[in-house]
């Protein structure tokens, strides 16, 4: 399963193609876009707090189709509530946000039990796994006291470089096709001011 970096990763990505990106909500909806994207590891801290960050990592339902609509739906109703803002597309924004975190578990190496996440719950309660994952297993440490130690493996750094390696092209792409709408918007709105300048010119 990816660290918090590929998470967050996709939710910067979800940001740049978003309606939202570089509107006055600027730096505090990508950080919201980013705690979202994280919130289902949530499942880690009471097992860490109890001494096996692991104990109930992914047995529950934080990683499920349910949880994302859920949680979309009460981040949107209180984001709304609080900025006067239409509901439905904040709501489709932070359910996917949400959802990015468990298709992105989905398409990562699972080396613990329960292998997969229940992706579908509560439409299905299978725990589903890509035959083809993109992202490496991360080595968790069985006890909290060496947890974040542990964490900092070679193993684990390797994987949290071939996240980065992974989202190179995206941010790329994204990059690509902003500066292309850039280009086309900007020749559209000087053959606009061209064509409304033609009348003026033929009075005088
Ligand atoms: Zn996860």
């Amino acid at each position: 399963m990816p660290l918090p970096i590929a998470h967050s990763l996709l939710a910067g990505a979800l940001y740049e193609t978003s309606p939202v990106a570089n509107s006055r909500t600027g730096w505090k909806m990508l950080l919201l876009f980013a705690v979202l994207a994280c919130l289902p590891d949530i499942d880690f801290l009471p097992g860490f707090l109890m001494g096996e960050p692991g104990r109930f990592h992914r047995h529950y339902l934080s990683h499920s189709l349910g949880a994302a609509i859920v949680v979309g739906f009460i981040t949107a109703t209180v984001y709304c509530w609080w900025k006067k803002e239409r509901f439905l597309q904040f709501f489709l924004l932070f359910f996917c946000v949400y959802f990015s975190h468990v298709a992105l578990d989905y398409f990562s190496i699972d080396s613990h039990f329960p292998y997969g996440v229940p992706m579908f719950w509560p439409l299905s309660d299978s725990y589903v796994v890509a035959q083809t994952p993109i992202f490496l297993a991360i080595k968790k440490p069985g006890a909290s006291a060496q947890f974040f130690q542990n964490l900092m493996s070679l193993h684990n750094l390797l994987a949290v470089l071939w996240e980065v390696v992974v989202f190179v092209p995206v941010f790329a792409a994204i990059r690509f096709f902003k500066k292309r709408r850039q280009v086309v918007l900007t020749v559209e709105f000087a053959e606009s001011a061209e064509n409304q300048q033609i009348p003026a010119t033929i009075q005088e």
